[in-house]
């Protein structure tokens, strides 16, 4: 998917074959670095509020100082796609505890950051949206702050390779038994009496902003959301399984290891999910994804 050509570090637009980081940098060292992708759907910022305020979140935990208030950072954002004339696709910023002369664990007193945002042109509103996805299950071995947004992120790599070998496109990540989360996306089910989970927040996983959109949606229709940890089992027993994410807003889930989800189709709930979200970030569902209003 191409990357723009231009991109921002530490306060400049700059062509992104002319950026350069220091090889100390800690975010390069340690994965001492907060990121955060937003979703841009017809040239507009989507849930940009939810996505800075988790940053500030993640900064506060991982000791960097936000270099930027939220209207700063939304003025960055604005500029990037502007640049790249960035329709659809994503944002993606990372903010690392800069770089320093040693390469010392615990580094100086005050962090100075490195800063870098790209633009993502790519379909969110796509074939994949529309046919659904294949997730395996895989152990999670990741570290025990996932309720932040941090660049370590090696196990989810791996995880997606396993995936990818596997003929699948995601991993489902699983812990005492319990399904966790997505590699990159919160997890929802569809029971067979109807009922909506998805994983209650803790620190076990990430708290997704579209996991809240979604919520919040649903809970102003009237309809409930059981925030709750299930079981593998569970999910085989599912009537439909969706994830949620900026990078891939709903992704119905239509295989688990080799067995179909519901009927291997994308469900009812899955595409009025879809229909819900796809109008509310201002997407023309009647010309672009009519097969949520089959
Ligand atoms: N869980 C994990 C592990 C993720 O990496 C992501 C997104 O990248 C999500 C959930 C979904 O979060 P959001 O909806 O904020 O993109």
């Amino acid at each position: 998917m191409p990357i723009g050509e231009t991109v921002y570090l530490n306060g400049a637009f700059t062509p992104r074959k002319e950026a350069r980081i220091s090889p100390l940098d800690r975010g390069f060292l340690f994965a001492h670095a907060a990121y955060e992708v937003t979703a841009v759907y017809g040239g507009k910022l989507i849930d940009f509020q939810g996505h800075v305020s988790r940053l500030g979140n993640t900064l506060d935990a991982i000791c960097i100082p936000n270099p930027h208030d939220a209207a700063e950072w939304e003025t960055i954002h604005r500029r990037l796609i502007a640049e790249n004339a960035l329709d659809e696709g994503l944002i993606y910023l990372q903010v690392s505890a800069g770089a320093y002369e040693t390469r010392d664990f615990a580094g100086p007193d005050l962090f100075e950051p490195t800063i870098h945002l790209f633009a993502d042109q790519r379909p969110l509103v796509g074939e994949a949206a529309r046919t659904g996805i294949k997730a395996i299950f895989l152990n999670d071995i990741r570290w025990r702050r996932r309720d932040i947004k941090t660049t370590q992120l090696l196990s989810q790599a791996l995880a997606y390779r396993t995936a990818r070998d596997a003929g699948a496109q995601t991993a489902f990540m699983v812990e005492d038994g319990f399904v966790t989360e997505a590699a990159s996306a919160n997890t929802w089910m569809v029971t067979q009496d109807d009922r909506i989970l998805t994983r209650n927040l803790s620190s076990d996983i990430l708290p997704g902003i579209t996991r809240a959109h979604v919520i919040a949606r649903l809970r102003d229709l009237g309809m409930d959301v059981e925030e709750r940890a299930f079981t593998p089992d569970e999910a085989y027993e599912a009537k439909e399984i969706f994830t949620t994410s900026a990078g891939a807003l709903i992704a119905p889930v239509i295989q688990l290891e080799d067995q179909p989800v519901g009927t291997g189709a994308p469900g009812p709930v899955t595409r009025r999910v879809q229909r819900l979200y796809y109008e509310a970030i201002g997407v023309d569902v009647e010309a672009v994804s009519p097969w949520v209003l089959a």
